[in-house]
């Protein structure tokens, strides 16, 4: 690693554990294009350069494509059938749609986990690893410290994302094998203040990967490409249609949702003009598609944000006062397939053992 340079970055709160993208940056250069292109992965993680910790965001996530490029090769089955299968070699069980409607405590102690639809079971131990939110309400009155829930509501999120799934007739497509930011300008941060649904601008950054689809949809002869394009947006931005659900929404948030996969196609053909043509829609998703699939109340895309601005000391930690309560999942370390999948191995480790898998 190399040696970071001296500077106010490493004031504050966690020293240089909590220091910022940004302070980082302006303690090593003037140079704006370098500043975008050492912050323009910055949406992979959902947090602006100014307040995204360096080491223990910025440089943890960075570290895995600086190591090597490489994916999950889930042609020979998916990377979810892998755990299950190893949850039930170990005697446990998967209940599909089985939400926890409650972790039932005494004495300052988990007791059981109840389900929507009526179901108790018993436990000692509960790992959650939904959004850290939920707890203020599943959790009994009382059993959560005060602090602890105004922590819980005060704590700040990450930001939204609006997706947009591309059939792509483009068998050449460059984005296959890599992830490709496209941004409008050097300000790697504007994305967060944009306010695209109201103003129906063209994204500021959309982040953007495809893969060879084994569906064929471009045609007979074409192999198409199932390409992704994602933009960071806010999801507050989302909440005039927050009392709707999947599948039930009102016309004004398809034609929301239409217009933005419409300014999203526009950048990606005045990027790729020679392979415009061959571009089709196949499925959007917003915040509160999110929300309504994941149950994360904010509809963010990485859950809890880590601030630099707030520290060590706004850090969401594993166990909770709740005897027998742990928490996991993106919230507590990291995004990502890697981060999420390793600390929940880590618990593992503890002997913790979840009461009900999700
Ligand atoms: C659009 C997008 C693209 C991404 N791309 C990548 C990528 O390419 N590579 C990468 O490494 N990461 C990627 N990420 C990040 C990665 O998907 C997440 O960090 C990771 O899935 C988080 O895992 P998790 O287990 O913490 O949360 P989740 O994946 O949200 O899992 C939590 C589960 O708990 C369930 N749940 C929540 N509350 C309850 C409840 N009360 N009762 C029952 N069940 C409940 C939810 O339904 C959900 O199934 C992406 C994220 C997004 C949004």
């Amino acid at each position: 690693m190399c040696e970071a340079p001296a500077g106010p970055w490493t004031a504050g709160d966690g020293g240089c554990l909590f220091g910022s993208l940004q302070g980082y940056l302006d303690a090593l250069t003037d140079s704006l294009p370098l500043k975008a292109v050492l912050s323009a992965a910055n949406p992979l993680y959902g947090i602006a350069p100014a307040d995204c910790p360096l080491y223990v965001v910025h440089f943890l996530v960075m570290d895995s494509f600086v190591q090597g490029a490489w994916r999950l090769d889930e042609d020979r089955g998916p990377l979810a059938g892998a755990f299950v299968a190893a949850l039930w070699a170990a005697g446990g069980e998967v209940r599909c749609r089985a939400r926890v409607a409650a972790i039932e405590s005494a004495n300052g102690a988990v007791r059981a986990v109840r389900l929507a639809d009526g179901d108790r079971l018993e436990a000692k131990r509960v790992v959650f690893t939904g959004h850290p939110k939920q707890l203020l309400f599943l959790c009994d009155e009382g059993a959560l410290r005060p602090a602890f829930r105004q922590r819980l509501l005060e704590q700040p999120e990450t930001a939204g994302i609006f997706g947009v799934a591309i059939a792509w007739a483009h068998p050449e497509c460059s984005l296959l094998r890599r992830n490709v930011v496209i941004y409008s300008g050097l300000d790697s941060a504007r994305q967060y203040h944009q306010p695209l649904v109201r103003q129906g601008e063209a994204p500021h950054a959309l982040v953007c990967n495809a893969q060879r689809s084994s569906a064929g949809t471009a045609g007979a002869d074409v192999p198409a490409v199932a390409a992704l394009a994602l933009a960071p947006v806010r999801p507050e931005d989302w909440a005039p249609w927050g009392e709707s659900r999947t599948g039930q929404r009102p016309a004004d948030y398809a034609a929301a949702k239409r217009q933005l996969a419409e300014q999203t196609l526009a950048a990606l053909r005045a990027t790729w003009p020679g392979a415009a043509g061959g571009m089709r829609v196949v499925e959007t998703f917003s915040p509160l598609t999110l929300r309504d699939h994941t149950l994360n109340p904010a509809g963010s895309a990485y859950g809890l944000r880590k601030s630099a601005a707030v520290g060590q000391g706004g850090r969401m930690l594993a166990t909770t006062r709740l005897k027998g309560l742990f928490l996991a999942g993106q919230s507590i370390i990291l995004p990502g397939v890697v981060c999420t999948v390793d600390q929940r191995h880590r618990r593992g480790g503890d002997s913790a053992r979840p009461a009900a898998s999700h």
